[in-house]
């Protein structure tokens, strides 16, 4: 299972930054997934869900954030959302095209209690 692999991950990367920083509870973690990095936002959720019980982050949650494809036209350098897939640019048509945002996921932020 893909998500909770990456669930793990998030949850060691937050837990090291709460260690390194001596942060205290962290109420959110700001992830940005992009449209076609291939991982299921609601799995994610429930799998980091399942790990965070009776940790340090038992009361942390997920805020995510879905990241649109985005595209850029290396012919005319049009900037475009890519839509159902289909890559090529909307203005010339052409199919050389470079993908911007989308395509992977990040730890945007995190929100600490105040
Ligand atoms: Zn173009």
């Amino acid at each position: 299972m893909h998500e909770l692999s990456i669930a793990q991950s998030i949850f060691e990367t937050v837990l090291l930054e709460k260690k390194k920083k001596n942060l205290s509870d962290i109420q959110f973690i700001g992830l940005k997934i992009g449209a076609m990095s291939g991982i299921l936002a609601d799995s994610l959720e429930f799998s980091f869900d399942a790990i965070k019980i009776d940790t340090e982050l038992s009361e942390t949650a997920l805020a995510i954030e879905l990241i649109p494809l985005k595209g850029r036209c290396k012919v005319c350098q049009h900037n475009f959302q890519v839509d159902d897939y289909a890559f090529f640019c909307p203005q010339c048509e052409s199919g050389q095209i470079e993908i911007e945002q989308g395509m992977d996921m990040e730890i945007a932020y995190l929100e600490v209690e105040s």
